[in-house]
């Protein structure tokens, strides 16, 4: 046995699985979440999944809007998925927020932001799932170990998916 019990995450990209992706969501009047994904994230908890949001952010890098813009978004998200009975922290919500050209090791297909997370929580990667709508996603997924990966289409929702 580790020191540590496991913990088994429910990774989540944000544009397109958590909130329909328009391109480059950054004003709270943009936001509008995906049909049946509070839901859905609900149970996987009740399920014993800790919900982590990883989400590239490149707007902020290319300059269309602010981390604090960013910041004020993501105040509102969560604010509503507790409104919907989701226990989720700020601490649960990482973002990569540069240029594709900087070459950082956070923006997904590369895997840092998985990892941080798991450093952070102490996650048993094996057992986690993440859900995403881009291939890059579920690249960046299975880089950091991340045991099932679900590639759905963007805005759709996770329709039958069963945890
Ligand atoms: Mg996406
Ligand atoms: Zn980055």
């Amino acid at each position: 046995m580790g020191d540590r019990a496991a913990v088994k995450a429910l990774f989540l990209d944000r544009d397109g699985v958590i909130n329909v992706d328009h391109g480059y969501v950054s004003r709270v009047e943009d936001f509008e979440f995906v049909p049946g994904i509070l839901d859905f994230i609900k149970t996987a908890q009740k399920k014993g999944y800790l919900p982590i949001v990883v989400t590239n952010q490149s707007g902020i890098g290319r300059g269309y809007y602010s981390c604090e813009d960013f910041e004020k978004l993501t105040d509102h998200m969560l604010e509503k998925m507790r409104e919907a009975g989701i226990e989720i922290e700020r601490s649960q919500v990482f973002f990569c927020p540069h240029d594709p050209d900087e070459g950082c090791a956070c923006r997904k297909p590369m895997p840092g932001m998985f990892l941080e997370a798991a450093e952070k929580f102490g996650i048993d990667m094996k057992n986690s799932i993440m859900i995403g709508d881009k291939p890059s996603d579920i690249e960046a997924a299975k880089r950091a170990g991340v045991g099932r990966t679900f590639l759905v289409e963007k805005n759709q929702g996770v329709g039958e998916l069963k945890l």
